[in-house]
């Protein structure tokens, strides 16, 4: 099977290129809000949407006018990959992935994408990028595979490249024999069937919450900066400070879920996981304006922490280094899963007394709320898997993002 991995490291360039790299990224963002807007006017106007091929015509005459001849310094595969980003946001948005597509802000999510062009010089730890030159980088590990593209990106006031590769694995036998049931929750992270030995916890992972852990320090230098006279030096300190304590929350988030993942991938050929609606939840807190939404702060709590805790990912990774292992990952539809009594199969809200607690009012089984999830998340996994066995159509994990050809997308 094709394999396509990204290796992300950090740059270290030379004042000339930092100044490039943020022209190119700034050329980008430029180039996607000038779109945006022009599909929003359209739109307005009762026009077609513009596809991609001629949004880059329209390209082709920005670049040629006066004002924004500017935009000629930057490569223009990036540009285009700008337009190609726009295109999948729309996509997104229609296909009720995501929100409606949003202008970039300078500073948030700074990048910009070099599809081809790429050399990779490993032994002397140097990538060349186009219209950058060679660029030194902290070399971690060895990139595999053939280059395709790279990602450039600002965060914390570093650099880094991604650099994507394919190449040919054979297809893995599973590792772990056995299947895992998992419940998804915010008291823990997530609970399992049974009692693993490779986990401190044995039955569950406990909450993550590294964004809470670093919360108060985030607060303090978020007051810190708003007391300090916009743009002057010490606003900018303050702001790089801010900015190193959002990279560091999203390294221990990223580390907190790699580890988990793994350790599962490797030990379990069959991993059964509530099929969450995680954007739905996330949405319902805010309401309509018709019919705002009730305690919201409550929910807003509860949703923070379920996306603080990054479900999403870690479902992602889950289905990716299962896949990488010769296992799968089966989504289940959450029915029933909290109230169906695993003994004797007994429905009933009156099963589940609290958050906590599962007691059976038909026979008396008692166990603990997240186990009894995970247990009926194994079953229904079970049964779902057989189905798609007898049909001879082993679809990836519903709801995931694998692509049809089977190569299992990472973006480590
Ligand atoms: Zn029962």
């Amino acid at each position: 099977m094709q394999r396509l991995q990204a290796f992300k490291f950090e740059l270290m360039p030379n004042g000339e290129q930092q100044r490039l790299m943020r022209r190119f990224a700034g050329s980008c963002r430029f180039v996607f809000n000038k779109a945006l807007a022009l599909q929003q006017e359209r739109h307005k106007a009762e026009e077609k949407k513009l596809g991609y091929a001629a949004l880059c015509k329209v390209l082709t005459k920005w670049k040629a006018q006066p004002q924004t001849l500017w935009l000629n310094e930057t490569p223009s595969q990036a540009l285009q990959q700008a337009l190609k980003n726009l295109e999948r946001a729309y996509k997104n948005f229609f296909e009720k992935r995501a929100d409606f597509p949003r202008f970039k802000k300078k500073g948030v999510s700074d990048s910009f994408r070099y599809p081809q062009g790429i050399k990779l010089d490993q032994s002397n730890s140097r990538v060349f990028l186009p219209k950058l030159g060679w660029l030194r980088y902290r070399k971690s590990r060895d990139v595999l595979g053939e280059v395709k593209n790279a990602t450039v990106s600002q965060s914390g006031g570093k650099w880094f490249v991604s650099i994507q590769t394919e190449r040919e694995v054979s297809q893995p036998i599973p590792t772990g024999d056995d299947a895992v049931g998992i419940d998804m929750g915010v008291a823990r992270f997530a609970t399992f069937d049974q009692s693993l030995p490779e986990f401190d916890n044995k039955d569950h992972i406990a909450a993550l919450n590294s964004f809470k852990r670093h919360e108060t320090a985030l607060r303090k230098a978020q007051q810190a900066m708003s007391r300090k006279t916009k743009f002057s030096n010490n606003w900018k300190k303050a702001k790089a400070r801010v900015q190193r304590i959002h990279a560091r929350i999203g390294n221990a988030r990223r580390d907190f879920l790699h580890k988990a993942t793994t350790t599962i991938s490797q030990n379990h050929a069959m991993v059964c996981i509530e099929d969450l609606q995680v954007r739905n939840m996330s949405r319902s807190a805010a309401g309509t304006t018709e019919k705002p939404g009730r305690n919201v702060r409550a929910k807003s709590g509860l949703n923070k922490s379920i996306l603080d805790q990054g479900w999403f990912e870690f479902r992602r990774q889950l289905d990716y280094k299962l896949a990488w292992n010769g296992g799968w990952l089966v989504a289940v539809p959450p029915q029933y899963t909290s109230r169906t009594c695993p003994c004797c199969g007994h429905v009933s809200a009156d099963n589940r007394q609290t958050q906590a607690q599962f007691l059976c009012v038909e026979c008396g089984f008692e166990e603990n709320a997240d186990v009894v999830g995970a247990i009926n998340v194994l079953r229904a996994g079970h049964a779902r898997f057989a189905c798609e066995v007898s049909d001879a159509v082993r679809s990836p994990a519903a709801g995931t993002h694998r692509s049809d050809s089977g190569a299992a997308q990472c973006r480590a």
